[in-house]
């Protein structure tokens, strides 16, 4: 990372060749820091500037980390001081920095854990698991995360049963993408105490098989025996996730998050690589508000030791944004609180007492409605997972109450996901947003990608064309705000562009058809400068206007003109963070 602040602090000269060659030749270190006004400016580009009028430029001058003007290369030109970087786009196209609002902001797994987000059969995943436990300390804990009985050709989950043939004595953990079930073996049942006799916590499920014996599949609630006795990864572990985190962001032209869940150190390593410079993306961090009174008390005292949004550290770097709440679970997990009940292989899906499985509230409602008071009224922003149309029904309803005691505007609480909306949610989200600034969906469009089989086959056909409406909100007013649910999908933010248009499952059907697809110009919206404002930054981020920062992506190509399929494909070949390189394909390249 440094080496290109280096280069780029020494080089001055239009680029001929590749995009970045001026830039790509610095002298080696020691080399002076980026001075804070330096300038710089990008020409010969297609700029899509996301301002009020979608305009499009050709070029961007910056200062100092700002951009002063967009416009013509004429015009840019002329405003280039005489030591100005000069960057010739050569008809790249750049965009805003991209957004994501709802990500777990973390690649620890992805260094330290199996990954299996790639696995295509059950047999395939304990194959994994066979080569850890082989090369691992005996009795040492396995964690694996990412798979989905959806991508598995076996179409079931993986089950105990499975696990044991290879890892009888070593506990072993495996998270599915959704985050909110994942699977043990025996020996992490054992140790976990859950056995045949075990009942099935509150907000929570032990699958089993038809002789009550426990599969090893534990949903929401459920997993925390189990989890709670997992090792937490170290520190420098957990630093070290977040630093590629922040560089794979960077190479997909992504220069902000909101982080849903920032207990822990987190939080506290967040400042520390703030406070070291080695920050690349800005982080909106949420804290958990946790499912009763006593930690939600416990959480308002946290986050009031904390200046609020639009305040910030490091000058829009990290902002202590607010709470998180989960209102109920998930849609692949059949856990979300819904209306009608979910599927199952096409059937409506029963509970084990032989009811209609319609999934459950994570938090007792009266008490969710009382905490998110609590928050409310301490003027904190919240944000509030919820799946179903009638978890979903609960939240807006709870922000809309709690709106007429206490009329405080531009809180801007979430809805998390907000994957099938009523017609009443709907009408009540414009509103809130219109007379409160309150009210926004934060969804993600890769659902419909990547668990959309899943999904799929849950929701049922009436249902699943209420799927992330987006046409319909733009018809209502309703702003939303992207995001990839990062590790439930994969993070990069074209993933989202193109599933806000294309609809199209994993497994190239598109089951929730089209009526709700936006244009990509409403769906980059979605991932810059209404994303912002869900991060409160909209003043700073989210647009390339003059006086905001230079935050920019640049890419071979442009997606307001290349064809659907190709948007999930760019290429990100420069990032810029308030005018500073922390993305180079060129160099990374040539490393
Ligand atoms: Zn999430």
């Amino acid at each position: 990372m440094t080496s290109f602040l280096e280069c780029f602090s020494r080089t001055v000269a239009v680029c001929a060749g590749s995009l970045l060659c001026s830039i790509s030749v610095g002298a080696p270190s020691p080399a002076p820091a980026v001075s804070a006004s330096s300038d710089l400016i990008l020409i010969n580009g297609k700029v899509i500037t996301v301002d009020a009028h979608d305009s499009v430029a050709e070029a961007v001058a910056i200062q100092g980390g700002k951009i002063v003007a967009v416009g013509t290369n004429e015009e840019i030109r002329e405003l280039a001081s005489k030591n100005a970087r000069i960057v010739d786009l050569h008809g790249r196209t750049a965009t805003p920095g991209l957004i994501d609002t709802h990500c777990h902001f973390d690649a620890t797994d992805d260094l330290y854990a199996i990954n299996l987000s790639k696995v295509t059969s059950v047999a395939e995943a304990v194959e994994l698991v066979r080569k850890k436990v082989v090369s691992g300390k005996p009795g040492a804990w396995i964690q694996g995360a990412g798979w989905d009985e959806g991508k598995l050709s076996d179409r079931r989950y993986i089950t105990a049963a499975d696990l044991d043939k290879v890892s009888p004595s070593n506990p072993v953990w495996l998270t599915h993408t959704t985050g909110h079930y994942g699977v043990a073996n025996s020996a992490a049942l054992r140790l976990a105490k859950i056995s045949r006799d075990s009942k099935d916590p509150d907000a929570g499920t032990i699958d089993r098989s038809p002789d009550g014996t426990p599969t090893g599949v534990l949903k929401e609630t459920a997993m925390q025996p189990v989890r709670k006795l997992i090792p937490e990864y170290t520190r420098w572990q957990q630093r070290s996730g977040l630093l590629k985190m922040m560089a794979d962001f960077n190479a997909e032209g992504m220069t902000a998050a909101k982080d849903p869940g920032t207990e822990g150190i987190r939080w506290d390593l967040y400042r520390e690589l703030l406070d070291e410079n080695k920050s690349t993306v800005r982080i909106f961090a949420l804290l958990y508000g946790g499912r009763d009174m006593d930690s939600a008390r416990k959480t308002l005292a946290r986050l009031q030791s904390q200046p609020k949004p639009p305040e910030s550290q490091g000058d829009g770097m990290l902002l202590s944004g607010g709470v998180k709440l989960f209102m109920d679970g998930s849609g692949g997990g059949r856990t979300a609180w819904v209306y009608d009940p979910w599927l199952r292989n096409g059937q409506p899906d029963t509970t084990r007492a032989g009811e209609p499985n319609t999934g459950y509230p994570n938090i007792d409602p009266p008490t969710y409605r009382e905490m998110v008071k609590l928050f409310h009224e301490a003027g904190i922003h919240v944000s509030t997972h919820a799946v179903g149309d009638r978890a979903i029904d609960w939240v807006v309803d709870t922000y809309s109450d709690l709106l007429r005691q206490t009329p405080t505007k531009h809180l801007r609480h979430g809805i998390i996901h907000c994957n099938i909306p009523t017609d009443h949610a709907l009408d009540t989200m414009a509103r809130l947003q219109r007379d409160f600034d309150a009210g926004y969906p934060e969804t993600q469009a890769p659902f419909l990608w990547w668990i959309g089989d899943i999904y799929h086959a849950s929701f049922g056909a009436a249902r699943e064309q209420r799927l992330m409406p987006y046409k319909t909100y733009t018809q209502k007013g309703i702003v939303w705000a992207g995001g990839s649910d990062y590790f439930v999908t994969p993070f990069p933010a074209r993933y989202g562009l193109w599933a806000s248009i294309a609809r199209q499952t994993s497994s190239g059907t598109q089951p929730f058809g089209t009526a709700e697809s936006v244009d990509i110009h409403t769906a980059l919206k979605s991932y810059t400068i209404w994303a912002a404002h869900q991060l409160f930054l909209e003043d700073r981020i989210g647009s390339l206007e003059p006086g905001k920062d230079a935050d920019i992506a640049v890419w071979d190509r442009d997606p307001y003109s290349i064809p659907t399929d190709a948007i999930k494909d760019m290429r990100c070949e420069l990032t810029l963070l308030r005018g500073k390189i922390v993305y180079d394909a060129v160099r990374t390249k040539s490393k």
